[in-house]
């Protein structure tokens, strides 16, 4: 099994929006390894989404080669790539997209009974990882009735329910406060760490970006060097 989880090779992704051509991404090239946490730091605008929605097999239309745990995903069928992403990867967004109708236990037990675990397993999981997030009295609660950092937390626990390979995380405290980005942060950190997933996490905030292992800088297109 090799050691790089994730690897990008010349990845490059443009809009048009009328008349113009934006080229957003001009040649990515990047890799992650097993266990390692990388900040994707870069001004708003930069790009750092469109490379996470490529990465994470949401979006076509870009150019050049993605590996996933060695496999060039550019090369898969929509059918394979469904289950790559499902298999593989877990997401966490700056806005949770918890289901509002199903409570904090049951949006983290949704995605391992579509992956095929038995209910069962899949709520003692479910119940483990939100109780090491300190959400253990708060299984039953919708994401209404839950706070910002409550919600962010239940969608990092969705995010790891099936053992993911590698994490994207899209500005994943974007929308908190200082004090309850940190904590939530933090651990976001240690159960990705007890994981041993890779993970990828966009942000514009330095500060962040100190607590990981390593940093990658997108600017004009190109990660710089
Ligand atoms: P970041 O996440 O770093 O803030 P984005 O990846 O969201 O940056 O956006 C990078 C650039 O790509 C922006 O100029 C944005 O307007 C443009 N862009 C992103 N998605 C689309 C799209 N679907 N259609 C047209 N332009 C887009
Ligand atoms: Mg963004």
């Amino acid at each position: 099994m090799s050691d790089v989880v994730l690897e990008l090779a010349a990845l490059k992704r443009s809009f048009t929006q009328g008349d113009v051509i934006i080229e957003v991404l001009r040649g990515v090239d990047a890799h992650l390894k097993r266990g390692e946490i990388v900040a994707l730091l870069g001004p708003s605008g930069s790009g750092k989404s469109t490379m996470l929605q490529a990465v994470g097999l949401l979006e076509g239309g870009f150019d050049g080669t993605i590996r996933i745990d060695g496999e060039d995903v550019t090369r898969l069928g929509q059918g394979e790539r469904t289950k790559m992403r499902r298999e593989k990867i877990g997401f966490v967004y700056q806005f949770h997209h918890l289901l509002p109708d199903f409570n904090a236990i049951e949006n983290v037990v949704l995605p391992q009974l579509i992956r095929g675990a038995k209910q069962a397993e899949a709520e003692e999981r479910a119940a483990d990882l939100l109780g090491r997030l300190g959400l253990g009295e708060r299984l039953h609660h919708k994401p209404s009735k839950l706070s910002g950092g409550e919600q962010q937390r239940v969608a990092v626990a969705r995010a790891l329910a099936n053992r993911p390979l590698l994490v994207l995380a899209d500005e994943p405290t974007g929308n908190l406060d200082e004090a309850t980005a940190d904590r939530v942060f933090d651990q976001f950190v240690k159960l990705v760490r007890d994981h041993g997933s890779a993970a990828l996490v966009a942000t514009h905030n330095e500060r962040l970006a100190a607590k990981m292992d390593r940093v990658l800088r997108l600017h004009e297109g190109h990660i710089e060097v």
